[in-house]
């Protein structure tokens, strides 16, 4: 029999908890732990700061998790594409800003991680990519570093419409390597990671370059000379995630600062979507913590607030029984495109996955719209985590490429059209 005057357990982030491998429950568990008692506790501050969660990624570190998705070969922690989205899902369900900084770190080594090893290569070429990405995942994984990726410039490239304007030269001196010059808005980690990882286009390969295919994705140091940070950083949320300007200016990286072979992330974007569905895990988190809020707060067990029942009114009921259809919704889809990343998935995989994104990030905010009317005026105070979790909420579908009107736009088009269907031309 339960102890009816003890709170109920969290539900679990990922669901079934028997449907999950080892490993998933290990991380899971530990992202949990971490998040209740460290990075929940310390939110309010980076979000009033709009400052980077310095203390969370030093406790990241410790646990290993900075290195979840490198290779075990590489001394990571060899996660997979499910395993990690699960972690930063409980992540984001007690800091939202670190779950999402996190995941910048997070996808440099999965795109050159379990993403590469998936795509078409030479032998010369796989054997190269190893050999560099053998220095990346080594900085990360003894020394500690922390890596980012902006690729925001404020243009059409960041939705996939157009070359990248961040441009990369090869150095034609004895030393090698590429000298980069541009600007990436909304640089997430400015001043705090060590390296950015930069996309950039290519202006000299074997075909012309100045292309999409000639995108090159570069680990700029962040001390290197000619790297600056510019700008404000005051956002409505996700005010953790610091994410000011980037100016490359005419700065030079070795050809070690390749994070893919050149080429290879225009055939990682074609052939495996699920590298642009790591954002929205966080705003997962951020609807189940909403929920989680809501139930806690109509219980009368929010600590720091009087013990007052507000869960015997009928509209608080359907409006919570409506908040949770909504997050089942939503876990579903998330968890099933999360077991669906892989190499070439069909076309039907395709869009499930942009329907499943869109969900995840526009239901995050909508649970918290519904979270903030139900708990009511106090509830939504600075001194209670709901106001903080509405306003990241509100950021999650603006982000590129996948934005939520971007998904729609893909979506519809792609749903009623096959590869190179065109329709006549309609006479007036
Ligand atoms: C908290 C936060 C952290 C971020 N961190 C990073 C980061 O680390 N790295 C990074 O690279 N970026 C990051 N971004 C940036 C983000 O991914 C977007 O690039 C940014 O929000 C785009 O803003 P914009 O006003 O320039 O968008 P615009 O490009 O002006 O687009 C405005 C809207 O128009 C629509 N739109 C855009 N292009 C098209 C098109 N071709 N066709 C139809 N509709 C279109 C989209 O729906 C978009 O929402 C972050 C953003 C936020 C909010």
């Amino acid at each position: 029999m339960p102890d009816p005057t003890v709170a109920p357990p969290l539900p679990h982030i990922a669901g079934d908890a028997t449907a999950l491998t080892a490993q998933q429950r290990e991380l899971i568990g530990l992202a949990a732990l971490l998040g209740r008692e460290k990075f929940a506790p310390r939110a309010a501050r980076w979000d009033r700061e709009a400052s980077f969660p310095f203390e969370n990624f030093a406790d990241l570190r410790e646990a290993g998790l900075l290195g979840i998705c490198v290779p075990k070969a590489h001394g990571g922690l060899g996660a997979d594409f499910a395993t990690y989205v699960m972690v930063a899902a409980e992540l984001g369900r007690h800091c939202g800003s670190t779950a999402l900084s996190f995941n910048m770190h997070v996808s440099s080594t999965m795109w050159s991680g379990f993403i590469a090893d998936s795509l078409d290569m030479s032998v010369a070429e796989r054997s190269d990519h190893e050999r560099i990405r053998t220095i990346h995942f080594q900085r990360v994984v003894a020394e500690g570093k922390v890596y980012s990726q902006p690729f925001s410039e404020g243009g059409a490239a960041a939705a996939g419409k157009a070359p990248w304007g961040t441009l990369a030269s090869r150095a034609d001196d004895a030393r090698g390597g590429y000298h980069v010059r541009g600007k990436k808005i909304f640089a997430s980690l400015s001043g705090a990671a060590d390296y950015y990882g930069v996309l950039c286009t290519l202006e000299d390969t074997v075909h012309g370059g100045g292309t999409l295919r000639d995108s090159i994705y570069l680990a700029v140091p962040a001390d290197a000379p000619g790297v600056r940070i510019t700008g404000e950083w005051d956002p409505l949320g996700m005010r953790g995630t610091v994410s000011r300007t980037l100016l490359l200016d005419d700065v030079w990286v070795p050809p070690e600062a390749r994070l893919m072979p050149e080429g290879l992330y225009f055939q990682a974007a074609q052939r495996f979507p699920h590298m642009f569905a790591t954002l929205s895990p966080t705003y997962m988190g951020i609807a189940q913590a909403a929920y989680d809020f809501t139930l806690a707060y109509l219980r009368g067990e929010v600590p720091g607030t009087p013990p007052v029942k507000r869960r015997m009114y009928p509209t608080k009921q359907v409006a919570v029984a409506e908040m949770r259809i909504k997050l089942e919704q939503t876990r579903a889809l998330f968890l099933q495109t999360a077991r669906e990343a892989r190499v070439d998935p069909d076309k039907d995989a395709r869009m499930r996955l942009l329907a499943a994104h869109y969900t995840i990030m526009e239901n995050a905010n909508d649970i918290c719209r519904v979270a903030v009317r139900t708990c009511g005026g106090q509830a939504m105070l600075k001194t209670l985590p709901l106001e903080r979790l509405y306003r990241d909420s509100r950021c999650g579908s603006l982000m590129l490429p996948w934005t939520a009107e971007l998904c729609v736009d893909r979506l519809g088009r792609e749903c009623l059209y096959e590869a190179g269907e065109r329709d006549e031309a309609i006479e007036s």
